[in-house]
């Protein structure tokens, strides 16, 4: 599949202009390519309780959910379901040039589109896996969890 790269950072630098940042004025936009093609957006979303910001990535997220093809049926507990994922996700600030994912953002994306998932970077598109080494995945509740 072949990745815009300037046109998935420009459909981030847009979303970016609509983030409610009032607290912190660091506005965020973050677009991914899903499976299927789509470019689905989201933008930061502070709040004054601080704790319940809300990231790009998780409205990002929100967005790949909300804008499936179809409803996805629920699949066996402790599994992921398979629905169309992120294949590629760039995240900027205002000023447009890259930025990293926080820890939370990067096990959310881990979830939506897995260890390949490319991300853009300051020097270059980078793979999930080097973001998150290590990561907790669904794997290890299923693995481990109480029979
Ligand atoms: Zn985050």
């Amino acid at each position: 599949m072949d990745i815009d790269w300037p046109a998935l950072r420009a459909a981030a630098a847009d979303v970016a202009g609509r983030a409610y940042a009032p607290y912190s004025r660091l506005r965020v936009g973050a677009a991914g390519l899903t499976s299927d093609g789509r470019v689905v957006t989201g933008c930061n979303v502070e709040n004054a309780s601080f704790g319940l910001t809300l990231c790009a990535e998780c409205g990002l997220v929100s967005a790949l959910h909300a804008t499936a093809p179809a409803p996805a049926p629920a699949p066996p507990a402790g599994d992921a379901p398979d629905t169309p994922g992120l294949v590629a996700v760039a995240v900027v600030a205002g000023d447009g040039a890259p930025l990293l994912p926080c820890g939370r953002c990067r096990q959310l994306l881990l979830e939506a589109g897995g260890p390949a998932l490319l991300v853009d970077t300051a020097g270059g598109p980078a793979a999930l896996a080097e973001l998150l080494p290590a990561a907790f995945g669904g794997a290890d509740l299923s693995a481990r969890r109480d029979s």
